[in-house]
């Protein structure tokens, strides 16, 4: 920044300003960018900082930036340019939606690597013929589409990986975020757990290398398998 620059913005901004020194330096500190936009629609605003948009003949400034005193919580708006001086706060919030997109961005490639696992076992049922080819690919869009299976396919997917002596794999079909979708609309409203108390004992020893140990427990315990 040049000594112009500060020497055209100090008579405009040091009113408002906490700070009464002589070093506009000093004084451009205490302000911060909160982020809020007016648009004008029309070049019509003065900018608060160096004054652009006073005199000139219908040349203004459209997009007011504000900027707010950190000491006195002051409000001054300024141009596009000048808004250029200011930094935002990193505030909670920002955080926060950079840790979503993180954890967005695992849980897709978590996702991404189920499907690979879940298509190369539902391969192997396809090749053995125990699953025909239609189904397959149905069974993948299912997937794509809920992000999950229902209970009734989980059970004939068990079936035939049972038959080759693949159950171990079972445990790539239950991914946690079982779709609302599936327990609304394909049941009848029944909940998730509600379809899970109602299988029979060897359906659910067929799913169960895919329940998390407190549904397992939940099942067992309604069933009086365990105290
Ligand atoms: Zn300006």
């Amino acid at each position: 920044m040049t000594n112009e620059f500060y020497d055209k913005v100090d008579p405009y901004i040091k009113p408002y300003s906490f700070y009464k020194g002589e070093n506009t330096y000093e004084l451009l500190k205490e302000w911060k960018d909160i982020e809020v936009v007016d648009d004008l629609f029309s070049a019509s605003g003065i900018c608060g900082l160096c004054g652009y948009g006073k005199n000139e003949n219908g040349n203004g400034i459209r997009y007011e930036h504000h900027i707010e005193n950190k000491y006195n919580k002051n409000i001054i708006k300024v141009g596009s340019t000048c808004i250029e001086h200011f930094l935002a706060e990193t505030t909670d919030n920002d955080i926060k939606n950079i840790q979503d997109l993180i954890q967005d961005r695992e849980n897709r490639a978590g996702l991404e690597k189920k499907k690979v696992e879940i298509s190369a076992t539902l391969k192997v049922l396809k090749d053995k013929k125990l699953l025909d080819v239609e189904w397959y690919y149905r069974y993948l869009s299912y997937f794509e589409e809920y992000k999950g299976f229902s209970i009734q396919h989980l059970v004939n997917i068990a079936r035939n990986l049972k038959k080759i002596g693949l159950e171990d794999k079972m445990k790539y079909f239950y991914p946690a975020n079982l779709n609302r979708k599936i327990k609304k609309g394909k049941n009848k409203g029944k909940t998730l757990k509600g379809l899970m108390m109602e299988l029979k004992l060897y359906e659910f020893k067929l799913i169960k290398p895919c329940l998390s140990s407190s549904q397992i427990r939940e099942y067992e315990k309604y069933h009086g398998l365990r105290k």
